[in-house]
């Protein structure tokens, strides 16, 4: 599946890329192409008006002999050439002076029906080369002398060649951009795919761990329901299922807890509250539930005031303290301490208990783990990790330190948030 998602990524991410430069180059050409067009089509008009103001002077001044210029040209530069005719005679000409091309030319001015107010795209076959014109026409008539038509033309050539040379490397710069592109996007894909192969990892592990969780007392209920088939009365199976029952129901409770706060689906219920006697009241509660009077002590500041969800807190709370209190077994001397830090409050829960070997300190706050991992161990090893997520939720930093057999250290730093958000 990821290695689906890892190619459709890669593929989609190219694809996007390569639109988007190529959206510009050929955007780009597109610009180019028509603020080219528009220049020559402006100095062609041009060209065209100076002709026709001195063709007309010439022939109302009478000047009728055909006055023939030969221009040297070549096809990379941008030339222009004229021709007038009056009375379809050609009486003055600015042509190359090839006279093969000025034939060309010629024919196909006089072949062809020219109006005037457009512009012709033309292109001959000379010197086996291709040559592109612009051809614009007007028609002229001057009182007491017959019809006359003043021919423009430009050859554009060079101007074609440098837009299909820029087509030519356009296509090689988008072939290059969809490389770069998918290498790119491949490199992206890869940086985030680690992040969310680690997400499906850890997911898949919770789901394979949650079923045995839940299949495990299932098993065992159904085994105990059989035996009473046999032994209706027996007391302690009764006991036992019940005991079993309570247990499924932490389970669920913590799992859907985990869920909701994973997601950040949970407003933060945010309120100002006296942090130190929150502390003091979850300790006295843990304290009359499982210890004996006095092997709970609460120390610090007494005025601790924090900005937060106060039933979250008593949660993490109770969390800290009811584990401090599992893996103490005799002689427990629990803390709890609060305090301002910079910026934030301080709790910290301490224990002298079995404490917690150092390969296993690392994986604690992970889901369904457990130092211990025989089922009699106390807990379902979800503690910690809802601990962690509601210390997450509020935005803080929970560390342990520990050391066998003398006890642990829980410390979490919450940041203040005086905006009441
Ligand atoms: P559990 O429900 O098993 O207590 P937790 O997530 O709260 O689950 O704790 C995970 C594991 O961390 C525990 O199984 C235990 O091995 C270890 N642990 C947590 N708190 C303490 C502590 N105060 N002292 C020793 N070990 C602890």
């Amino acid at each position: 599946m990821i290695e689906k998602i890892r190619k459709k990524l890669t593929i989609g991410y190219t694809l996007v890329i390569a639109l988007i430069l190529s959206a510009c180059i050929i955007g780009s050409y597109f610009l180019y192409r028509q603020k080219g067009i528009g220049f020559v089509r402006e100095s062609l008009n041009d060209y065209l008006q100076e002709e026709v103001w001195e063709a007309s002077t010439q022939i109302r001044a009478g000047n009728l002999e055909p006055e023939i210029y030969d221009i040297s040209f070549s096809i990379s530069s941008p030339y222009n050439f004229s021709y007038w005719f009056l009375d379809k005679k050609l009486i003055h000409a600015q042509k190359p002076n090839e006279d093969e091309f000025a034939q060309i030319l010629l024919r196909r001015l006089t072949e062809k029906e020219y109006q005037t107010g457009k512009i012709y795209y033309e292109n001959f076959k000379y010197n086996k080369q291709k040559w592109y014109f612009w051809v614009a026409k007007q028609d002229l008539s001057i009182e007491g002398r017959p019809p006359a038509e003043i021919f423009v033309l430009f050859n554009y050539t060079p101007i074609r060649h440098s837009t299909k040379n820029y087509i030519k490397y356009a296509f090689w710069v988008i072939i290059a951009t969809v490389l770069v592109s998918y290498l790119l996007g491949n490199w992206l894909v890869s940086r985030s795919m680690k992040y969310i192969e680690i997400m499906y990892q850890k997911q898949k592990q919770f789901v394979s761990d949650a079923s045995h969780e839940l299949r495990t007392p299932l098993s065992i209920m159904l085994s105990y329901a059989e035996l009473l088939e046999y032994k209706p009365r027996d007391k302690k199976l009764i006991s036992d299922i019940k005991e079993e029952i309570l247990q499924l129901n932490r389970l669920i409770d913590n799992l859907l807890s985990i869920a909701r706060y994973d997601n950040h689906k949970i407003l933060l219920q945010r309120e100002r509250f006296n942090l130190s006697l929150l502390a003091k009241e979850t300790a006295a509660s843990v304290e009359q539930t499982f210890c004996r009077p006095g092997e709970i002590t609460v120390s610090g500041s007494k005025n601790v005031v924090f900005n937060g969800d106060k039933g979250l807190l008593r949660q993490l709370l109770y969390i800290l303290l009811d584990n401090a209190v599992k893996y103490t077994s005799e002689n427990k001397h629990i803390t709890v301490q609060t305090s301002e830090s910079k910026g934030g409050v301080k709790i910290v829960v301490s224990d002298n208990g079995r404490g917690i070997a150092p390969e296993d300190v690392e994986h604690i706050f992970e889901r369904f783990y457990r130092a211990d991992k025989s089922r009699n161990a106390e807990g379902l090893g979800l503690g910690l990790s809802l601990a962690e997520l509601i210390v997450g939720l509020h935005g803080g930093t929970i560390t342990v330190s520990s050391i066998l057999n003398k006890g642990s250290e829980f410390t979490v730093i919450l940041p203040q948030n005086l905006k009441g958000k």
